[in-house]
């Protein structure tokens, strides 16, 4: 894929409302029809024009809900014809694919466990040679960028010229609030190689609960990003897939009509505005980095603590800090970082670690 990738622009798909965001909802999964026509009604309601919802679930555990296969793409049928609607959902391999090509689905999208396996991804691509629907490639579980544009390299390369991405965060042994990192920094790589890409965000597997739906779909609209999907259940209180992190049609419809502020994406005289959001957007997203990797470092400084008291050794080895400190202003200094900036950051950085272990020292067990 060069980064003159052709490409149908997603405003000829026929398939969303203009302006941002274009948005993608329905359930997690396609539970009864029943579920499925109730939630399609709300959401057609006000205006949503793409219904989701997962016909094979790929699921951590066995035994949990795997799905209802096939029979549920009839009730996809259902909301085409009842509704007008656009419906899609997940296929992971050539079977799905012919499955959902035989009952006329609009668009399908590729999972985040399906996208770092390139055998996969090349039957999937494969078996849609030929065909002209569109297909959205959300990024693998592990946050690889060669591995996401390997995928759509190959969807690109069997003659796909609708595609488009959905970012939905990286898995992470870190302890962070949301189910998945939201690892902005590579969306922003691959938005920047290849702008002509649609690019949604999915907050919901993104977050992993519907209290953080809002900042997270804020934050991607800051970006710039074009498009949201959302998972929304009629009850999701009783759903079998991934019940924290869905929203009823009604609070979606808040959620997008009174909450989120979408500043304008194109606008010419608003130029500077918008240059200045994006990099203040991106900004925030290092800072979000920063405290994090902060919090890490001082846990790590605890655990050297709890370390040297087991050992009764001293909490403060000079050589070690002359070392540290003199290797970071090296480094840094060689980046073009300011070396009196380095200094006082590290020794405040130092402080801490060391309040931390004389902390750890005086507390009885
Ligand atoms: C889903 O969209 O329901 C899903 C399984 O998502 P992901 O592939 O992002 O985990
Ligand atoms: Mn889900």
């Amino acid at each position: 894929m060069t980064d003159e990738m052709d490409l149908i622009p997603v405003s000829e798909w026929g398939f969303f409302t203009f302006p941002r965001p274009m948005v993608i909802a329905g359930p997690c999964s396609a539970e009864s029809e029943q579920q499925i026509m109730e939630t399609a009604e709300g959401l057609a309601e006000f205006g949503i024009h793409v219904f989701r919802a997962g016909i094979w679930k790929p699921r951590t555990h066995p035994g949990s809900f795997e799905g209802v296969g096939a029979r549920g793409l009839k009730w996809l049928q259902r909301v085409q014809r009842e509704f007008g609607m656009k419906v899609c959902t997940e296929v992971a391999g050539e079977r799905h694919v012919r499955e959902c090509l035989d009952h006329g689905l609009d668009m399908v999208w590729i999972g985040a466990r399906t996208t770092g396996n390139p055998f996969l991804m090349q039957e999937i691509a494969n078996a849609l040679q030929g065909t002209d629907i569109p297909v959205l490639v959300k990024n693998p579980i592990s946050p690889d960028l060669d591995l996401w544009i390997g995928g759509l390299e190959r969807l690109h390369q069997a003659g796909i010229r609708k595609l488009g991405v959905i970012h939905r965060g990286f898995s992470t042994w870190h302890d962070i609030p949301y189910r998945n990192d939201p690892g902005w920094r590579i969306a922003i790589e691959l938005r920047t190689r290849y702008p002509q890409l649609p690019f949604f965000a999915d907050p919901s597997h993104m977050g992993g609960d519907r209290k953080y739906l809002l900042e997270l779909s804020q934050r991607a609209m800051d970006l710039g990003l074009e498009g949201l999907m959302i998972e929304s259940h009629c009850h999701p209180e009783v759903a079998l897939s991934d019940a924290k992190q869905q929203l009823k049609p009604d609070e979606l419809r808040i959620l997008l009509g009174e909450q989120i502020v979408v500043r304008d994406a194109d606008s010419q005289a608003d130029d500077y505005r918008e240059n200045i959001d994006q990099l203040r957007a991106d900004i925030d997203v290092i800072d979000e980095n920063l405290l994090s990797l902060l919090k890490e470092r001082m846990n790590i400084s605890r655990r050297i603590g709890e370390y040297k008291k087991d050992h009764n050794i001293a909490i403060l080895q000079m050589t070690r800090w002359d070392s540290l400190l003199e290797e970071v202003l090296q480094k840094g200094t060689r980046t073009g970082l300011g070396e009196e900036f380095l200094r006082t950051l590290f020794n405040d950085i130092h402080e801490e670690s060391v309040r931390i272990q004389n902390e750890v020292l005086w507390t009885k067990e």
